[in-house]
């Protein structure tokens, strides 16, 4: 399994427009984050875990031109805003793009995206095939098992993944202790961390690392990280087997 981070900043990225932090101005491509997502290369299908604002650019950046299904976390903006630019893989593929996301989400993206779901004769809009998920259920996407793990982002339920022994949750506050059965075994960790003081809908670092002992992987990479968040100078304190994601990293797992 091949993991590409597309992008490891928070709802804002980094740098933020307008702000002259010492981190938004920092020279280090590693504090250069775009919003968080990543693609999933496995078993001959690649995954794409949410599709932010970035989604274009990230996939350029990249040379990918291709995605088999999105699977989306949540709802928010900075994780599904991307999803008008999908329209070109419809073209190459000749095929929907298919959708994997709890019935919440699905309403969101209806909300967000009126034209893709108003059954327009318009041959322009991007074309979709939605699968309801739930929480409970494991599903199978080509030859892979996707694990939904539950999380809450503040009171907004969201889900993680878990493919095999990789598994990736973004913008959680709380793993409930019944979830974590699921973790069991995982030797790589995606998780987010969002800034040194607490927040009330996001893993502070803190909490994030001792989210990553509760699940004791063998590796842990953090993502949607802040723009208070300098990678060099967090990175150095960090216990050994815990690092910060960057923008382009990829693990192979
Ligand atoms: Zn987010
Ligand atoms: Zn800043
Ligand atoms: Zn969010």
């Amino acid at each position: 399994m091949e993991v590409v981070f597309l992008g490891t900043g928070a709802s804002q990225g980094t740098p933020i427009l307008g702000c002259d932090c010492e981190v938004c101005r920092s020279v280090n491509p590693k504090d250069k984050r775009l919003r968080s997502s990543v693609l999933i290369h496995h078993c001959g299908t690649d995954l794409l875990v949410d599709c932010g604002p970035d989604f274009r650019y990230q996939m350029i950046r990249e040379g990918a031109n291709n995605v088999d299904a999105i699977l989306f976390t949540h709802g928010h903006v900075d994780h599904t805003g991307g999803l008008d630019d999908i329209r070109p893989l419809n073209y190459l593929t000749k095929k929907p793009m298919e959708i994997y996301a709890e019935q919440r989400v699905i309403d969101a993206l209806h909300k967000q995206f009126f034209y893709i779901f108003d059954n327009s004769t318009y041959p322009g809009v991007p074309k979709v095939n939605i699968h309801t998920i739930t929480s409970d259920a494991e599903f199978k996407i080509g030859d892979i098992a996707v694990t939904p793990i539950r999380a809450y982002h503040g009171q907004l339920p969201i889900l993680g993944f878990r493919i095999d022994d990789f598994a990736y949750i973004t913008d959680a506050k709380v793993v409930p202790e019944t979830e974590m059965e699921k973790l069991k075994d995982v030797t790589t960790l995606v998780v987010n961390a969002l800034q040194y003081d607490t927040h009330p809908m996001h893993f502070s670092l803190d909490e994030a690392v001792d989210f990553a002992k509760r699940v004791g992987a063998e590796h842990t990479y953090f993502t949607h990280i802040g723009h208070r968040i300098s990678h060099d100078s967090a990175l150095s304190k960090l216990p050994a087997n815990v690092q910060l994601a960057y923008d382009g990293l990829h693990l192979n797992i």
